[in-house]
């Protein structure tokens, strides 16, 4: 590894731990040139990114999936593409940043429509009318509710 302080590429291992649930093994390093301490963190290579859902399947992470359900929500709306781009990238990130590269489908839907209702109130109701899978319209008008009041 090279040293994050001098550049030079002779370190020695101080310590290695595995995480809790096995899928990381970081390294405490000390250069050997200047002393300075960092850590690595290693990973097992290849790991699929997956969307773990309600009833405990999983399902390969698909970007172009999650951009879809936000055009369709943010249809004709002011909300931009750059701007959805945004959000599917905070997700991939949130997925790469999970050791066993996994996300719940609860997760990626909550932080959509928390994204959605700052952004625009008309695509988080599409949004959530399908997220939430409203069985009701009573359901679905509460939620309108919920939100009635502020600025459409
Ligand atoms: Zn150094």
């Amino acid at each position: 590894m090279i040293c994050p302080a001098c550049g030079s590429s002779n370190d020695r291992v101080l310590d290695s731990r595995a995480s809790s649930d096995g899928f990381e093994i970081r390294r405490r390093r000390e250069c050997t040139e200047c002393n300075y301490r960092f850590s690595t963190i290693e990973r097992i290579e290849g790991l699929v990114p997956k969307v773990v859902k309600k009833d405990g399947t999983k399902q390969a992470y698909n970007e172009t999936k999650i951009l879809n359900s936000l055009m369709v929500a943010c249809s004709k709306r002011p909300v931009t593409e750059e701007e959805m781009q945004a959000i599917v990238s905070a997700i991939t990130d949130e997925v790469n940043n999970n050791p066993k590269r996994e996300i719940s489908s609860h997760k990626i839907g909550e932080y959509i429509m928390e994204q959605l209702y700052v952004k625009d109130k008309v695509a988080y109701v599409r949004f959530a009318s399908v997220y939430k899978d409203f069985t009701n319209p009573e359901s679905f008008a509460e939620e309108v509710k919920k939100i009635s009041g502020e600025t459409l």
